[in-house]
């Protein structure tokens, strides 16, 4: 099926690939995958190695694995397997030596300590997508970022630990590369770790098993700055829990920075012993807000920026991204998900990608993101919103200060969720699907005339989407 040439053939499937035999099965993915996917996703890959079964390959950064591994992976396994029949799966690691960045290498007078051995340092590879200039910062994450570019700028520490936290995909691990960039920046010689609490474990299982503690220990109490991510992993663990106490308490005596982050507040990590929460409460507590429409809206242009040279020729119509900060909710990874794949679905059909275009791409993401607001939600902001009580809401009084914010709630049931006139008249007391009707046809009206109302109704939405 490919080409005979000299060493890279293969066809009986009992070679061995190679660097050469990648390059025919890339040949074979060009013709499978069109041109612009080819340059932007195959060809950046790098072949490793293979090793038991697994093939390896170096990606720049962790998002291109992810994405070549969701949208091409059995393509490439398939074509791979025709090559070497021992290869039953790929993997995609981010290269671990890392290119000097420009900004490092701008800073030829930055003071050097003495070249630390490279291999050394216990952390994994970061992200160079994650830096402060890529980072949007607005309302719901505004302080967490300032605590960031404050231990960023290095120097004494002022607190310790920093601990930040949210929900996923709000920016926590963004941050944390930020810092440790910019800390690189600043001082070539600093030794910062960056590291998964699980990678944590591991490394502490590893150095348990052949019996390195020593090693271990001082590994990580020589770093000047260790940054553990998603820390809430080793609670209920409780040896790494002992270990990661001590190796804290080490680092923090010596007044070396320590940045964490987790899912939640430190007291409300389930499993994590109590002592440690204390000492995670002693230093900065901060945590990220879920996004606002505005700040949706900014990291969605800053995102096209970065995707344009990448995808040139992908025309976006005006109003797609307000429509994409307006629908997709849910955390910035799914928005970045959705703008990446309105990208790659316009540079595949070539034309502009207007509204009907990005609901058809997206569909199942919009469909996520409606199933998020629920008529009972509507009810309790509303009345806590006007402060009445729920009860008020829903039953049959019709007094104005409860008819009207009742109103309000049928009017944001119906913009909002997808449920029926009837449906949302069940939710109502039972009221007629006519009553739902006039309601939202009267504030429809309102709207327009009588600026508290219009004011209500944005604060509404919002708070709802910010769910
Ligand atoms: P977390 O660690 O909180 O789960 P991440 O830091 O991995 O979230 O963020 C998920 C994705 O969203 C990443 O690609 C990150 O670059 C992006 N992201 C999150 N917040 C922002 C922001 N304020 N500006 C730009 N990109 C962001
Ligand atoms: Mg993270």
């Amino acid at each position: 099926m490919f080409p005979a040439s000299g060493q890279a053939r293969y066809g009986d499937g009992k070679r061995t690939m190679t660097n050469e035999i990648w390059g025919t099965v890339r040949q074979e993915l060009l013709k499978s995958v069109g041109h612009n996917n080819y340059r932007n996703w195959i060809e950046p890959l790098e072949f490793a190695h293979i090793d038991d079964g697994v093939a390896l390959f170096h990606v720049p950064s962790l998002f291109m694995g992810d994405w070549v591994q969701r949208n091409f992976g059995d393509q490439i396994l398939s074509q791979i397997g025709k090559a070497d029949d021992r290869v039953n799966r790929i993997e995609f690691r981010v290269s671990s030596v890392k290119s000097p960045r420009p900004a490092a290498q701008k800073r030829a007078n930055a003071p050097t300590r003495a070249p630390q051995p490279e291999g050394d340092l216990p952390g994994a590879a970061l992200d160079d997508r994650f830096t402060f200039d890529s980072f949007v910062v607005g309302k719901p994450n505004e302080l967490a970022h300032a605590a960031a570019r404050r231990v960023a700028e290095g120097g004494p520490v002022t607190f310790n630990p920093l601990f930040l936290y949210s929900g996923v995909g709000l920016g926590k691990t963004h941050l944390m590369h930020a810092i440790a960039w910019e800390l690189q920046d600043r001082d070539p010689g600093i030794r910062v770790v960056y590291l998964s609490a699980e990678q944590f474990m591991y490394r502490f299982v590893q150095a348990l098993r052949d019996k390195q503690m020593m090693d271990f220990k001082q590994l990580f109490r020589s770093v000047d700055v260790l940054m553990v991510d998603d820390v809430q992993f080793i609670a209920g663990k409780d040896s790494t829990q002992e270990e990661f106490f001590h190796t804290f308490n080490a680092l923090v005596d010596q007044r070396k920075q320590i940045i964490i982050s987790a899912d939640c507040a430190p007291g409300e990590i389930e499993g994590l012993e109590s002592r440690i929460v204390s000492r995670m409460q002693s230093g900065l507590v901060v945590d990220l807000h879920p996004t606002s429409y505005e700040l949706r809206l900014g990291i969605l242009q800053k995102k096209v920026e970065q995707f344009r040279p990448q995808f040139k020729g992908v025309v976006l119509a005006d109003g797609v991204l307000e429509f994409l900060a307006h629908r997709v909710t849910a955390n910035v990874r799914v928005l970045e998900g959705a703008l990446m794949r309105l990208f790659a679905f316009g540079s595949l059909v070539g034309r502009e990608m207007d509204l009907a275009l990005t609901q058809e791409c997206l569909v199942d993401i919009l469909r996520q993101s409606d199933r998020k607001t629920t008529v009972e939600e509507i009810q309790r902001k509303v009345s806590d919103h006007y402060n009445i009580r729920l009860s008020d809401l829903i039953g049959p009084k019709r007094v104005r200060t409860f008819a009207r914010p009742r109103q309000v709630a049928m009017y944001l049931c119906k913009q909002l969720t997808q449920r029926s006139l009837p449906e949302i008249g069940r939710r109502f007391g039972g009221r007629d699907h006519t009553t739902i009707m006039h309601g939202v046809k009267r504030i429809e009206e309102l709207r327009g005339k009588d600026s508290q109302i219009a004011e209500d109704l944005e604060l509404l939405r919002r708070s709802l989407e910010e769910q």
